[in-house]
Order: C-alpha cells, then structure tokens, then sequence
C-alpha cells in the first residue's frame, strides 16, 4: 500500500528559533515507532537549510519548499531556481492559490514551474482549486480540471506519477471552514477518474491526492477517510507542534485500519 502524506506548509510564518522549538516540541510528542506515513515540512526558505540537518535522523520526515522559480538562473533579483533547491529539498509546492492571486501566476508559469523541477528531480506539490463564484455556477468540476490539464496534461506516464495534486478550494483556505467532506470526494474522485482516463487506472491509483484548506485536528478524520483523500496539505494547524501531531496520529490510525483490511 502507498504511503499517504502530510505536508505543512507554513507560509510565512515562524522564525528559526521557533521552528527550531516546534521540532524540539514535535519530537517529543510523537511515537517512537515507525509512523508508516510521509510528512513534508515546507517552512521559509531562508530556514530550510537549518530545519535539514535537524531532520537528518528521521527517516519519514522530508523538506519543501513553497515555491520556486520558472527559470533556472539569470537576473531574477530575490528569486530561487529549482536546480538551487534540488540538494535541499524533495518537494516544491506550485501553483498555490495565494501564489496564483497575490503574484498573479498563471497557468503557464505554473506549467513552466513544474518543467524546472521535474528536470531537476524535485517532486512538485501542484495545487489547484476554485473561488465560491465558480462552485455557485457549477463549473468547479471543469474548473480543476482545466488547471491540472493545463499545468500537467503534458507530462510523460513517468512523470506525472512524481507529482502530488493539493485540492485546497480557495473559500476554504485560512477561513476555519472547511470543504465539506462530499464536496471534498467528489473532486478528488472526479481527479482520480481524469487521471484514469489520460492514463490509466494503475497511474490514476499511484497519483497521491491531497486535501487542504482549513484541515484541523477535528475534522481531519472525517476528511482522511473519504476514499480518494491520500492526505492533507495543512496551513494553519501545522504551525502548532500539538495540532500538527494530533494530525499526523489520525492519518496513522487510519492507515493501519486499511492495512488491517487487505
Ligand atoms: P489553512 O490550513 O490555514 O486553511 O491553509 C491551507 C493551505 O493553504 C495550505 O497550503
């Protein structure tokens, strides 16, 4: 069975001395035992070379970042290629809805983002998700689909096995509302079955389909056990080890209850 994951993203937020005690804090809350899932901490990227050799050791625990690049080097004052991040870290988060707003990414940046990383060996954390506009005209099916189609419809069976697809609608991120779980299933199913259809259902199986947007310790089960959520791209609860971990407990549990079943 495929691991699932948690990634933190934690936007910017936190200083080094505190992300430094959040890991003290973290370390010492979770269980000993192996933790059977993947969790990806995306903090600034001025920290990321520090939080790297504190999680050396641990063999579940890697390193993200929140952006990167379309480019691989140049004049791009106060920017970061891919090729500079590929000895740091594992994963980039793109597409993100507060990078597509905020610094007006597009489509076709994004596109060019995940080129850069996959050439590079990075695995990309693509986020796509509608505005409540959107939902309201019933077009949020199509909505996502034109983003994936138009940010990965190009990559190789290969390749896009190496992608993590985040669904965060946008009305949910940071508002303490969640998507409601039968939302939430039928994108993430209706994901699975586009993946199907452009490539195949064993590729459409092995692509991790992650929700996100304001995902807390209380309503995480319910979102982690709706059958095509492979887990959980967090903002807010993962700045807080307690919350983080109390997360990170619930996606264990549920996926030794599947491995129970097979
Ligand atoms: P919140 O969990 O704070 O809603 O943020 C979600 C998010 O944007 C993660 O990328």
């Amino acid at each position: 069975m495929m691991q699932n994951l948690l990634v933190a993203n934690w936007k910017m937020n936190l200083s080094l001395s505190k992300a430094t005690l959040y890991f003290n804090h973290l370390f010492q809350l979770l269980p000993k035992t192996s933790l059977q899932i993947k969790i990806i901490f995306c903090p600034s990227f001025i920290h990321l070379t520090t939080l790297k050799t504190l999680l050396l050791e641990k063999k579940e625990f890697f390193l993200g970042a929140q952006n990167c690049y379309k480019d691989s080097s140049g004049a791009y004052t106060g920017e970061v290629s891919a090729n500079m991040l590929k000895d740091i870290v594992q994963y980039v988060i793109v597409g993100h809805s507060e990078r597509r707003m905020l610094f007006s990414e597009s489509n076709d940046i994004i596109k060019a983002k995940i080129n850069q990383l996959l050439s590079c060996r990075l695995k990309p954390i693509f986020c796509c998700g509608e505005t409540m506009p959107v939902r309201y005209d019933k077009q949020h099916i199509p909505f996502i689909h034109q983003q994936i189609e138009s940010c990965l419809g190009h990559l190789s069976t290969e390749d896009i096995q190496k992608v993590t697809i985040a669904y965060e609608p946008i009305w949910a991120i940071g508002t303490g509302k969640s998507a409601g779980t039968d939302q939430i299933q039928e994108i993430h199913g209706s994901i699975r079955k586009y993946l199907t259809k452009k490539y195949n259902i064993n590729i459409a199986k092995k692509i991790k389909i992650i929700y996100g947007g304001s995902c807390n310790p209380n309503n995480a089960k319910k979102i982690f056990t709706c059958p095509d959520v492979d887990g959980g791209l967090i903002g807010s609860a993962s700045l807080e080890a307690t919350q983080f971990v109390a997360m990170i407990k619930i996606l264990i549990e549920i996926y030794e209850k599947n491995m129970e079943k097979i």
